[in-house]
């Protein structure tokens, strides 16, 4: 994966337990890898014959996040989660096919379930009447709506694949009915699931495997029958899950599909499914598909990976990024994975995108949000990218509207579950900190005691976190520490008192003893600075300090260019340059780099560049062929080290978190003689039509291709165009002679519609003409090879290669090379 330069190789601390007497009491501090799995919390936990849970959420409302937490929060609430339906018509509670009693009516699709999910949450969250009472009117309507067969919500769902159910919208549903629950307690809400439960369990298996969408997310389904079941002891249940996993797509044979949502969605489904099947290589496979999936094409920092629609071979560089909804699904899916496991990665991965990727995909006012978020981005302007990336149409700019419709909606959980899980409840009746941030949280503990934790901290700003435990007796517990990753050397305090703690990285630290009123924790988590250099990623580099990555400093000017006063849509230029290498020192890279803390209180939204709360200053030289392409997107990455002559400057890198515009992933300076020259684009390609999915940089990407029919390397096609006459072109930086070329024909008889051309030939530019080159050999269409074709040297600014596709075909070309 990659190289962790100045932070080492985990320590190999022995897990060890300390024991101190304490009059009667003994107080233990020790760590453990995981949290104990075990039956008898004080919260719902899984009834047999599931597997036992070792931590379990605790009620909605439960825990009072504060801090920059509860700002993003507010934010939310004031800007467009809270104030939705002002700009989506989808929320129309008029006409609505979610509201109607009958289910009759428009927009009866995932738009409306999705954004009740969290925007009901954030109001149980936050504790505001107003949010709460808003949603309740959507839920009620829900609850109003359940036929005598136990179907709810819109009708034309229940037909809507081909005479078949479209199950997809209901999953997103009883989320928000789950959260109605948890929060309320509301007596109607269990029957109601159970009735649809069972309407759900009498469909033949094949409706589980039907639709695009429905079978590779039905995992989300099998989620709540548990959750269900685990309220109910209604055993069909379980035989309902299992017939759903069963027969959905299968996540724990593979990556089965690359869709971006549907990964951060369906890779954990084997995970969720352990808790029946109780074998642990069901729990392995979710972790094996996230190691694919990030391996391939998650290779630099912020805990996401190039999926801008579906992974597409070839694009893993870090100019490509995710959707919104992948964020907020993965964010889910980890929240989850963290309760069924008790693996503290989890949690750490958890934070990874919570502090480095989430915020900028929104406004820092949180009033609009934009499709992909990438570690390389250097200007979120309007205009279309494709193929670069995969949608055409804007996909960086910022807008609160319907352009960026799932996302604008689906965003909203993402903040208010994140706050519901940073304390969970232990299966031996205590607490865990499972992610750290400023909050308060009362929970039952021990003999079901009620004690209240109020936790002070900065993090992931700063390394320390208070806390302060108030209850009416003294009690006995243990409290469960998470200890990140990055943490190699935590330190304790109790009562003021240092007292040893040490625990590997990744692990959890307990402290077990009789708490009273007023005990005082002091975790310090020390951060250090540590560079990663990402070998598949051509040796570029990222620097973190603890959870945080950093990015590039880069000036921003906002442009707005459409929506209203009250909810614009805006663009963002960069204002300073952005085409740096990073100069290291290459004894020890981490030593590069000064911190520097802003002084005073942490800013109430510290996700912006000015506001942000830690600045690193590092050396670095400009590499001017490092630019932005025809579509704004910046360039690829070349192979580190690379030279540059420019002078050495300071620049300074904040955190990732606070960066819209943000280079992450650099270039590192190199004076030996392994240090490269970048190389310029020597060569512009053009197409007279490309398919949105390919991209005519494919041309001259230089990747081999094994075959004709080889899906593994990037294409240029010009699909969907039958039959016409079509070309592609090099547009030369200046002009070279040329005398041969090579071309290697796309074409996937079997699976689709593309074949080599017909017949082509090759034209040069003169002035501004297009003329025949001379002499030419032969025109070759083989299969599986390079066709060359060799004619009289030309001195030439441009290349165009025409073709006759052939009646009925379309075509295209794997790489195309010029001598
Ligand atoms: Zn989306």
């Amino acid at each position: 994966m990659f190289k962790t330069i100045g932070c080492g190789a985990a320590v190999a601390v022995l897990l060890c337990g300390v024991s101190t007497a304490m009059g009667a009491e003994e107080q233990v501090i020790r760590a453990v890898r995981e949290v104990p799995a075990g039956g008898g919390g004080l919260y719902v936990s899984n009834r047999e014959p599931l597997q036992p849970s070792p931590l379990m959420k605790l009620p909605i409302g439960s825990i009072i996040p504060r801090g920059w937490l509860r700002k993003q929060l507010e934010l939310e609430a004031q800007g467009m989660t809270g104030r939705l339906a002002e700009v989506s018509h989808w929320l129309k509670f008029e006409n609505s096919a979610w509201a109607d009693p009958q289910g009759k009516g428009q927009n009866g699709w995932e738009e409306l379930p999705y954004w009740l999910k969290g925007y009901g949450d954030l109001g149980y969250v936050l504790k505001d009447e107003a949010i709460t009472k808003a949603a309740r009117k959507w839920i009620d309507a829900a609850l109003n709506s359940q036929d005598a067969d136990g179907w709810f919500g819109p009708l034309a769902n229940k037909t809507g694949l081909k005479g078949k159910p479209d199950l997809w919208p209901h999953m997103v549903m009883l989320n928000v009915l789950q959260s109605f629950h948890e929060y309320t307690g509301d007596e109607r809400v269990l029957p109601f699931m159970l009735k649809y439960h069972q309407w759900l369990n009498g469909r033949p298996p094949e409706d589980f495997g039907n639709g695009y969408w429905p079978k590779i997310r039905f995992g989300d389904n099998i989620e709540t029958a548990y959750w269900l079941y685990n309220r109910t002891g209604e055993k069909w249940l379980l035989d309902l899950a299992r017939k759903i996993h069963d027969h959905m797509a299968r996540w724990d044979t593979d990556v089965i599909d690359w869709h971006n949502v549907n990964i951060a969605q369906g890779f954990r489904e084997p995970g969720v499914f352990f808790v029946q099947a109780k074998d642990e290589k069901f729990l392995q496979a979710a972790e094996r598909n996230y190691q694919k999936v990030t391996g391939i094409y998650g290779q630099f920092p912020g805990g996401g990976f190039v999926g801008d629609e579906n992974c597409r071979p070839g694009y893993s560089d870090p100019r490509g990024g995710l959707e919104t909804c992948g964020w907020v699904e993965f964010l889910h899916s980890f929240e989850m994975l963290t309760k069924i496991s008790g693996n503290p990665l989890w949690a750490d991965r958890c934070e990874e995108i919570a502090f480095n990727s989430f915020p900028p995909s929104m406004t820092p006012d949180l009033k609009g949000l934009h499709y992909l978020t990438c570690p390389n981005q250097v200007q979120l302007d309007k205009n279309n990218k494709s193929p670069g990336v995969q949608n055409g149409g804007t996909m960086f700019s910022y807008s609160p509207g319907a352009v960026y419709r799932c996302c604008q909606h689906n965003v909203s959980h993402g903040w208010p579950y994140y706050a519901e899980e940073l304390w969970l409840a232990t299966a031996d009746k205590g607490l865990c900190a499972s992610l750290y941030a400023a909050s308060e949280v009362s929970a039952k503990v021990a003999d079901g005691t009620t004690v209240t934790i109020v936790e002070e901290t900065d993090y992931p700003f700063s390394d320390t976190i208070s806390l302060k435990l108030s209850a009416p007796k003294a009690v006995r517990f243990p409290l469960y520490l998470r200890i990140p990753r990055w943490c190699r050397k935590p330190a304790l305090k109790l009562n003021g008192q240092e007292v040893a703690a040490q625990a590997e990285p990744l692990s959890y630290l307990v402290v077990d003893r009789t708490w009273s009123d007023g005990d005082r924790v002091a975790l310090q988590l020390p951060m250090s600075l540590a560079v990663r250099t990402w070998e598949k990623n051509k040796n570029a580099v990222s620097v973190d300090c603890g959870p945080l990555s950093f990015s590039l400093k880069i000036g921003e000017q906002w442009k707005r260019y459409g929506g209203t006063d009250a909810w614009p849509e805006l663009e963002v230029y960069p204002t300073t340059p952005w085409n740096y290498g990073l100069v290291l020192d290459e004894k020890d890279p981490a030593q590069s780099f000064t911190l520097a803390r802003k002084p005073g209180p942490l800013a109430e939204q510290p996700f912006t560049p000015d506001a942000a709360p830690l600045e690193l200053q590092a050396k670095a030289r400009k590499v001017p062929g490092w630019r932005q392409d025809g579509t704004g997107l910046v360039s690829k990455l070349q192979a580190s080290p690379v030279k540059s002559e420019e002078p050495v400057e300071t620049v300074t890198l904040i955190p990732m978190g606070c960066a819209r515009l943000r280079i992450t992933t650099f270039p590192v300076i190199g004076t030996g003689p392994d240090a490269k020259e970048w190389q310029a684009a020597s060569m512009r390609p053009s197409a007279s039509h490309c398919f949105g999915g390919d991209s005519v940089d494919a041309l001259c990407d230089g990747q081999k291709p094994a075959s004709s029919n080889d899906h593994n390397v990037p294409r240029m096609t010009w699909w969907d165009h039958k039959g016409t006459k079509e070309w592609v072109q090099y547009d030369f930086a200046k002009a070279r002679k040329v005398s041969a070329v090579e071309v290697y024909w796309f074409d996937d008889t079997g699976k689709g519609g593309c074949r080599v051309p017909e017949s082509w030939t090759l034209l040069y530019k003169e002035g501004n003409e297009w003329k025949p080159v001379e002499n030419a050999g032969e025109y070759g269409t083989k299969l599986d090879a390079f066709n060359r074709a060799t004619f009289k040297p030309v001195e030439t600014t441009g290349l165009r290669l025409e073709v006759q596709l052939k009646t009925d075909f379309s075509g295209g070309i794997l790489e195309w090379t010029v001598e």
